[in-house]
């Protein structure tokens, strides 16, 4: 029995590890299409966070050496601020998140985070501090209480129960039949887009990192949920260095700095209202956007 039951164990466990890294996979996919290609250094060090500044120092990279994508990108985010990047479509927002989770590696210019370059500490390290909140939370075929609970190993049931009323989807969960214990995903209960959401912020909040990467999230969702969601994300944001990938404008407008990237550069950046008063570029795509809005 014995002889059997532990190499059970044992593919439980590589099965449970692989159910994971996919769903890491799955839950990065908008910010991180692509596979890892880079390897921790020899003698790599635990990225050791202290305020949680982000340094883009003069970043340049391209997927492919034909074409550059960032082009000297220099951009400081310090240790608790919001920082939110805005500008066209493909014009290089997500491979700045895809950069900074170091799924690719600059090809020019570093980024460092507390001094630390990166490319000198482990990946692992690095995961544990950048919190993603992606577009679209992946649920696993269990129950909420897990899925809430992979933000954590170990996590404890007051713990869980604290990140869930933080993220306000504790009464939701207490309104089902079986509570905490309900299966969700494909297999079980089907959780609209809002809630799936609160799932991440949830899992992240318990997760803790100090530096959040936001791939706004909010496009599939109707008015008052999208609003409600953002303020979540606002309070998860205090005490946090926050970048976001923002595709729409409205809910970005009280970042502490909006940088607007045009064609792999920064062409401005500031606040809202400072941005408005100069009738730059970003006074172009927010008079667009309001225009797209109203006629919606
Ligand atoms: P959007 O607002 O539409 O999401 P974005 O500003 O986030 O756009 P990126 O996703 O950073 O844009 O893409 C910038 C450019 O890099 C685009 O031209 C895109 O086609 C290209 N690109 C993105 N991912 C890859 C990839 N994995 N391989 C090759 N080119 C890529």
């Amino acid at each position: 029995m014995i002889q059997i039951t532990m190499p059970l164990n044992f593919l439980g466990s590589v099965y449970r590890e692989i159910r994971q890294a996919m769903v890491d996979m799955g839950e990065m996919f908008d910010l991180l299409e692509q596979p890892p290609d880079v390897a921790d250094k020899k003698g790599a060090k635990v990225l050791n966070v202290k305020s949680g500044e982000v340094v883009f120092d003069t970043v340049s990279f391209g997927y492919d050496a034909e074409r550059a994508i960032l082009k000297g990108v220099s951009l400081t985010v310090s240790g608790g601020e919001t920082v939110a990047i805005v500008g066209s479509s493909g014009s290089g927002k997500s491979t700045i998140g895809r950069l900074l989770f170091r799924f690719y590696d600059v090809s020019g210019g570093a980024i460092r985070i507390d001094d630390q370059d990166i490319r000198d500490v482990t990946q692992d390290s690095l995961h544990d501090a950048i919190g993603v909140v992606p577009q679209d939370t992946v649920l696993f075929n269990d129950t909420i209480r897990y899925n809430i609970a992979y933000g954590r190993d170990g996590a404890s049931e007051d713990e869980i129960i604290a990140v869930a009323k933080a993220a306000k989807i504790h009464d939701f969960i207490m309104g089902l039949p079986e509570g905490y214990d309900t299966q969700v995903g494909e297999r079980g209960l089907k959780l609209s887009g809002g809630e799936k959401q609160r799932v991440g912020i949830a899992r992240t909040l318990l997760k803790n990192p100090p530096i959040l990467l936001l791939d706004e999230a909010t496009s599939a969702l109707d008015t008052d949920t999208e609003r409600d969601i953002q303020s979540e994300l606002k309070a998860m944001g205090k005490g946090r260095t926050v970048l976001t990938i923002a595709h729409r404008l409205s809910t970005i407008a009280d970042a502490d700095r909006i940088v607007v990237l045009e064609k792999g550069e920064i062409v401005e950046q500031g606040t809202h209202e400072a941005l408005l008063a100069r009738a730059g570029r970003y006074a172009q795509l927010w008079a667009r956007q309001q225009a797209e809005e109203q006629a919606a």
